[in-house]
């Protein structure tokens, strides 16, 4: 069945040869990235042709105009090898994905102008009541795949998105001083740290060893819930923001 208009009202559609069938089930996960291109046409033309393989359903402007380049019963490329909630395979069969134009952190990383972010919270929120997406499942490509991603990045404003009833956002501890974990360290609280990640979601084995499958994690982490400072160092303000974050899960997810 093709698309004869976008089903978000008012966007524009440019069809992308990159898509295939969902395996599994329907979508229940919505994948925020930017493109990390200086210019977003070009960004938008790279997703529409065949040889680049990759897609996403949305693409949103700077300026907040919103193009759909696959249905949303399809499946687009734009996961890659990641893993949330301990599936580690296809997530790109449950998930809705959109792009944002950003040049990102190869590029100058400028602020998410905020008629972009208009449009992506509208955006969203269509996306998640009609597949009744969870708010643990809105996530950044970063926290789905920490060692190969960035994106959206630390720039971008989670707190505005869970403001306006999307994903899952908890005020970030501002603690400073006592004990951190990082690189190199063995042992319980480096176990503890793994554990309480994974149940989060992340794709962490509990090891007790700080390696740099941690360290990208940590880094992840941060980017979305404690952006003050990306370094993946397990402080303390870290490490109090995941006890905020698991203990406000409704456990109803
Ligand atoms: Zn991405």
């Amino acid at each position: 069945m093709m698309l004869e208009r976008s089903e978000f009202a008012g966007a524009e559609l440019r069809l992308s040869p990159n898509i295939d069938e969902r395996v599994g089930g329907p979508a229940d996960m919505l994948v925020l990235h930017y493109t990390g291109m200086d210019v977003a046409d070009e960004a938008l033309d790279w997703l529409c042709t065949e040889r680049s393989k990759v897609s996403a359903h949305y693409f949103v402007y700077e300026d907040g105009r919103i193009v759909q380049m696959v249905p949303e019963h399809k499946r687009a490329w734009h996961a890659g090898v990641s893993s949330w909630q301990g599936q580690q395979q296809d997530l790109n069969s449950r998930s809705i994905g959109i792009e944002i134009a950003n040049p990102g952190h190869q590029g100058d990383y400028p602020d998410f102008p905020p008629e972009q972010i208009a449009a992506v919270i509208e955006l969203c929120r269509k996306c998640v009541e009609r597949w009744a997406i969870v708010p643990r499942r809105v996530v950044a490509h970063s926290d789905i795949a920490p060692q190969r991603k960035e994106d959206p990045g630390e720039k971008f404003p989670w707190q505005s998105l869970f403001e306006s009833g999307i994903g899952h956002w908890v005020e970030p501890s501002t603690a400073t001083g006592g004990r951190f974990l990082q690189r190199g360290d063995q042992g319980q609280p480096v176990e503890a740290l793994q554990a309480m990640l994974a149940t989060y979601g992340y794709g962490v084995e509990i090891t007790g060893s700080f390696d740099e499958v941690l360290e990208a994690n940590i880094r992840a982490f941060q980017r979305h819930f404690r952006p003050a400072r990306v370094d993946g160092v397990a402080d303390v303000s870290t490490i109090e923001t995941l006890h905020r974050l698991l203990s406000a899960l409704p456990e109803s997810q």
